[in-house]
């Protein structure tokens, strides 16, 4: 289908940009990567008078590792998140979650930020940056604050952004230790039916940390407390493995839907969880 018409706004800065959100309210919003939202307004499930197209704001692109800190600029696409050398070595879980997004095509052209303001449940990012523990910038018309990203889900497609609010980097810190991302989806291409991120650290053979976040099985991401904190003091064998997934299983809410019901997601989620916990120990 053809999108219903709309003007389009290219701004170089960010305070233009917020700027026309404020100006046009309800009928304005930005585009980054336009892989989510282009589709939304073709299948008229988004009707929108202003698109803000963000691809000239030079302050939204790069990428930082210095030390221990990790900045991402929101319009850093998937792909140049992939081939940073210097953000695989940092955060190698970043690179394993971002190689399982869609196809290489999306992911030149999606971006970070994009994947992370969405909202949408299926979206590898947020889960991702809740396992690393993000902290999102915004920019608004009252200037900037920031979010933790286990704070910033509030149901599917409803965030803590405001409307006039624009954001502009993901930080966290790089974390030693064992990671994996584990995702099932029915083809390539696909959205995940569940996926898993966790990161893990350990002292011989004790868990000393664990931090696990789990996407697509409920309306918002699920970094999951208990389900880390069920590893952490074990030798990460079989009994606290079935632990840390009946903590995750309590705090899911998957619906039934095209990628199948409710038990056979929760069947999914423990296998995909098993394997990532798994993996995360063996490197670790
Ligand atoms: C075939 C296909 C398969 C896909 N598979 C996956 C998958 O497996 N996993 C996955 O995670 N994603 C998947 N995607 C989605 C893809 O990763 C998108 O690129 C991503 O979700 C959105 O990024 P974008 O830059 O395209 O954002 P856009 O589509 O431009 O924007 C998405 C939303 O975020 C808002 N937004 C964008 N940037 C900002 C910002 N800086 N500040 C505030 N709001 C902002 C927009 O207003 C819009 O509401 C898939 C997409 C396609 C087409």
């Amino acid at each position: 289908m053809i999108p219903s018409a709309f003007e389009y706004h290219r701004p170089g800065d960010v305070s233009s940009a917020v700027g026309l959100l404020q100006k046009y309210g309800d009928e304005a919003r930005v585009i980054a990567g336009g892989h989510s939202l282009i589709p939304m307004m073709k299948l008229r499930m988004a009707d929108i008078g202003h698109l803000v197209d963000l691809q000239n704001v030079e302050e939204l692109k790069g990428i930082s590792v210095s030390g221990n800190s990790v900045t991402i600029g929101a319009m850093v696409t998937q792909a140049e998140l992939i081939a940073h050398g210097g953000l695989a070595n940092a955060v190698p879980l970043l690179r394993e979650a971002a190689l399982q997004i869609a196809d290489p095509q999306v992911r030149y052209v999606g971006t970070v930020g994009g994947n992370v303001a969405n909202g949408d449940p299926g979206n590898d990012m947020p889960g991702l940056m809740q396992c690393l523990n993000a902290t999102f910038t915004l920019v608004g018309p009252d200037g900037s604050r920031e979010v933790a990203a286990r704070d910033f889900y509030q149901s599917a497609y409803v965030t803590d952004r405001a409307d006039d609010e624009i954001l502009t980097r993901i930080a966290f810190n790089a974390v030693s230790g064992g990671y994996a991302y584990e995702k099932q989806k029915r083809k390539i291409g696909d959205y995940a039916t569940a996926a898993a991120a966790v990161l893990l650290t350990r002292a011989g053979e004790k868990v000393v940390t664990a931090s696990i976040a789990m996407t697509n099985l409920s309306d918002t991401p699920v970094w999951s407390e208990a389900s880390g904190g069920a590893l952490v003091g074990t030798d990460c064998g079989h009994d606290a493995v079935m632990a840390a997934v009946a903590a995750m299983l309590n705090d899911i809410d998957p619906q039934q839907d095209n990628r199948g019901p409710i038990e056979f997601k929760r069947h999914v989620a423990g296998v995909i969880l098993a394997r990532a916990i798994a993996r995360a120990w063996a490197r670790a």
